[in-house]
């Protein structure tokens, strides 16, 4: 029995003289953190905001009016990439151009989306001269009403779809793309920086509009920036004249497309009642390439093979 008790005894000391040990060599040693802590919650894996897809979502469509200038393919290669984090999307490109040009045709074919790459001409007596403020005529409108045309003619209105007009300047967050996803005539939602003030947008009561944010031209029956809506394909299919009025007075350019096709008490409030500025109304600063010239003079120009 008393042997028993030492050997007992004798076998606790060994151990937890070996464990004490083991403790103190430990805390010598340089710690793994980064296996111990959790990564943070904004770090997001490229594979879990990649497109899915395969759930039966309806299509967005995104129009895009595009024309020639020096910053175009940084302007389409910011734009493609944003597309590329949303699925179920198909992306209709339309160059304000006689012909599609390879810039645009090697951009999309390199962009993983899928496009459809058309092009129409701004009549010379509707075109902004490079003079000219960029508020003196509508820009983008024959290309718009373009892509109608193909959708008219390559869709039904049994496709579940939705139709989002989104010029080549601004910024989207993903976001916008999810809250116009199942718009069932026409969903709006705010826009930053535009009208003249932080944000344009419709104003919300028991979740019905009931009036707009804006200060300019508050008369207009939808003053609506043409990035704060989008339109369910089957409702433009479904009135095959509506389209853009090339000749609508500046600032109506949305109101005439979108009030032979819905009422401002049908309007589908997002992101969160149009509490959310989930796109931006920005513009790009025309680069200045006065340096060009010079350089070509000297017969040291950029290469021309290089595309920017
Ligand atoms: N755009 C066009 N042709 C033009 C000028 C503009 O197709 O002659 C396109 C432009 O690339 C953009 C959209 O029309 O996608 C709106 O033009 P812009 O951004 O200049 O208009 P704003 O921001 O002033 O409303
Ligand atoms: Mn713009």
């Amino acid at each position: 029995m008393r042997l028993k008790l030492r050997n007992i005894f004798l076998v606790y000391f060994v151990v937890s003289s070996a464990g004490l040990l083991y403790a103190l060599l430990q805390l010598g040693q340089q710690c793994d953190c980064t296996r111990q802590t959790k990564p943070p919650h904004d770090v997001h894996r490229w594979e879990n905001t990649r497109p899915r897809g395969g759930e039966n979502l309806p299509v967005i469509y995104v129009v895009t009016p595009t024309h020639a200038r020096p910053h175009q393919r940084a302007e389409l290669t910011r734009l493609s990439q944003t597309l590329l984090l949303v699925p179920d999307l198909h992306w209709i490109l339309v160059e304000d151009s006689a012909a599609r040009t390879t810039l645009v045709a090697d951009l999309l074919a390199q962009s993983k989306l899928p496009y459809t790459h058309l092009n129409t001409l701004t009549p010379p007596a509707m075109k902004l001269k490079d003079s000219d403020p960029n508020w003196l005529k509508p820009r983008g409108v024959e290309q718009r009403n373009e892509a109608l045309r193909w959708l008219r003619e390559n869709r039904s209105p049994t496709d579940h779809g939705v139709v989002y007009f989104a010029d080549d300047d601004n910024t989207y967050s993903v976001k916008i793309f999810e809250e116009m996803r199942n718009t069932q005539k026409v969903s709006v939602w705010p826009v930053g920086l535009v009208g003249g003030l932080r944000y344009e947008g419709p104003l919300v009561t028991g979740g019905k509009v009931v009036g707009f944010h804006t200060a300019w031209k508050t008369h207009r029956p939808f003053p609506i920036d043409m990035a704060g809506f989008a339109v369910s394909l089957a409702l433009l299919l479904n009135h095959p004249k509506a389209q853009f009025d090339p000749n609508a007075e500046r600032g109506f350019l949305e109101s005439s497309l979108l009030g032979p096709l819905v009422a401002v008490g049908e309007l589908e409030p997002k992101a969160d009642n149009c509490t959310k500025i989930w796109v931006w109304h920005t513009r790009t600063e025309k680069p200045k390439l006065k340096q060009e010239d010079l350089l070509e003079k000297q017969g040291k120009g950029s290469d021309p093979k290089i595309l920017v």
